[in-house]
């Protein structure tokens, strides 16, 4: 990627490939053993998945968003449907599968805030290479896609490489991490994994912000056009002009940190292509992730573009 966009878009145009999920979420006073029965305190619906996560920030941010996804024919899959329309992103490239069912996560919290998580991908799983193919047509007007690993990892390289014969700039975010993701999959223009995902691509232990850097630089040597890897509450490390750079996080109160990844990854993609430094993105997509950790739940808790530009 280049280091000025050299056609910053008043409107940037983003495409997302990849998962949509209903969290269905309970709260338990404790988890229950293998084979027991806890009695709940709550549940809640609240629509979820990488990839919708990451199209709700976008188009909340200001973007021209469009998914490219996959929901089952069910009632969670029409919910999930609606929750993108009434957040103003693009869904005609939404298909629903026949005959499965939406993805969904399982989420239980005990009163520590400690959690199980049961993901089911159902119908993301069906988000194949022939989908990627009949969107070529918004993926080559896109400025940048936005990819994650919740979907088939073939769909995912292709999304890749339609991208790259068009010239529209790639942003992975290799989440969840797996033992998986070939050299192939980080030639991209911006890779943004957590500390977690950063440690299994690299083999680097990260306990410390040293430790991140030296992550960081190892993922600039793999080809990575700009690694950057979130800390949590310690921000972001990068690598620009082949030097690491750290970025501090905004302080907050805590409320979830679910989804805090998935606002960067967007707010770093709509910073880009608006034309600023890759160090104001970094800094633009932190404060995106702060206010998204002090709300609960996933696309809920995406900020607004005001919000953003206010705490930036
Ligand atoms: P993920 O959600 O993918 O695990 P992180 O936890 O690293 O990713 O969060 C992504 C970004 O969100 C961080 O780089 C940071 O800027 C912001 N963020 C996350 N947690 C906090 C926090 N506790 N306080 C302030 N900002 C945070």
């Amino acid at each position: 990627m280049n280091d000025t966009n050299p056609k910053p878009r008043a409107v940037p145009r983003i495409v997302v490939v990849g998962s949509i999920n209903m969290d269905l979420v309970s709260g338990v006073s404790r988890l229950p053993r293998p084979g027991e029965t806890v009695t709940g305190s709550d549940f809640r619906e609240i629509p979820g998945g990488k990839g919708a996560n990451q199209a709700v920030a976008a188009a909340r941010l200001g973007a021209s968003t469009v998914m490219l996804g996959c929901v089952g024919d069910d009632a969670i899959g029409r919910r999930l449907h609606r929750s993108l329309k009434e957040n103003h992103v693009e869904i005609g490239t939404v298909r629903t599968a026949v005959g499965t069912s939406s993805g969904v996560a399982l989420i239980t919290i005990d009163a520590c805030g400690e959690n199980t998580i049961t993901v089911i991908p159902g119908a993301n799983g069906q988000l194949g290479p022939a989908d990627v193919v009949a969107a070529e047509a918004s993926l080559k007007v896109a400025d940048a896609i936005l990819v994650q690993l919740e979907i088939p990892l073939e769909t995912v390289a292709i999304a890749i490489a339609v991208a790259r014969q068009h010239n529209v700039r790639v942003i992975l975010d290799p989440a969840p991490a797996g033992d998986n993701v070939s050299g192939d999959l980080l030639q991209v223009d911006i890779l943004c994994p957590n500390a977690a995902e950063a440690q299994q691509l690299t083999g680097v232990t990260i306990n410390s912000l040293a430790d991140a850097s030296e992550a960081v630089a190892r993922l600039a040597e793999r080809g990575v056009g700009m690694p950057v890897i979130t800390l949590g509450a310690q921000g972001a490390v990068f690598v620009s002009d082949g030097r690491v750079h750290h970025v501090d996080s905004f302080p907050v109160d805590v409320v979830d940190t679910t989804g805090a990844g998935d606002a960067f990854a967007a707010a770093l993609a709509v910073a880009l292509i608006e034309g600023r430094s890759h160090h104001a993105a970094i800094r633009f997509a932190c404060a995106a992730g702060a206010i998204a950790t002090s709300r609960m739940g996933a696309q809920p808790a995406m900020p607004s573009r005001q919000e953003v530009d206010s705490l930036n």
